[in-house]
């Protein structure tokens, strides 16, 4: 399987990291190896110092997808999650300022906590999906997908010009503003509306 994952795909988020939105979607892959299942520990990786979070609405792909029109691409995933893309924020600002690639920076083992998947329903409106990430109690992210700059039918779409989607795949689909780092001991968990789906802590 393959994990896809969108950047600057909210406003408040891009100026936060002072960059500037772009006019179709960017994307990047993390390997299998950075998934993270059933709310285990993150183990806090030695190369860095500055390890932020980033939760995500995450998509589940149930079909193979080549090639698919936005208005075509919902039938093409059949359950949505949270994750945390974990950033080596560190890295990846050395890999920005030296013009390398953001495989480390993003793609380290465990980098890719996951959460079970809801099963669509006709009841998830999902223009309209409230979720958030709690730190120690305290609300430190609150997003909606309504405030995507690209929906997701439009992620589908674009990845799939480039990139055949394949049942399982999954794709997270950006961060909303607030991100910031983490430390041993923190735990963080993660809701879609009032539903806990993540729970787990730093080691
Ligand atoms: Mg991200």
């Amino acid at each position: 399987m393959t994990i896809f994952c969108i950047g600057k795909n909210y406003s408040e988020h891009i100026r936060e990291m002072g960059g500037k939105p772009d006019s179709s979607p960017v994307f990047f892959i993390k390997p299998e190896t950075s998934l993270l299942l059933n709310n285990s520990p993150f183990p806090y990786p030695s190369f860095s110092n500055q390890i932020h979070y980033e939760i995500e609405l995450v998509l589940r792909i149930s079909s193979k997808a080549a090639i698919v029109k936005p208005e075509d691409a919902f039938r093409y995933f059949d359950g949505i999650g949270l994750g945390i893309d974990f950033t080596a924020r560190d890295q990846q600002q050395k890999a920005k300022v030296e013009g390398n690639p953001w495989t480390l920076a993003k793609g380290f083992d465990h980098s890719a906590p996951i959460s079970d998947f809801l099963p669509l329903s006709p009841e998830i409106d999902f223009q309209n999906i409230n979720f958030h990430l709690n730190i120690n109690n305290s609300c430190r992210q609150k997003g909606n997908s309504s405030t995507m700059i690209f929906s997701f039918e439009k992620i589908i779409s674009y990845i799939s010009e480039y990139i055949t989607l394949r049942p399982g795949d999954i794709i997270f689909t950006g961060t909303p503003q607030g991100v910031g780092p983490v430390f041993k001991g923190d735990r963080l968990e993660g809701f879609i509306g009032e539903k806990k789906l993540l729970d787990f802590l730093i080691s």
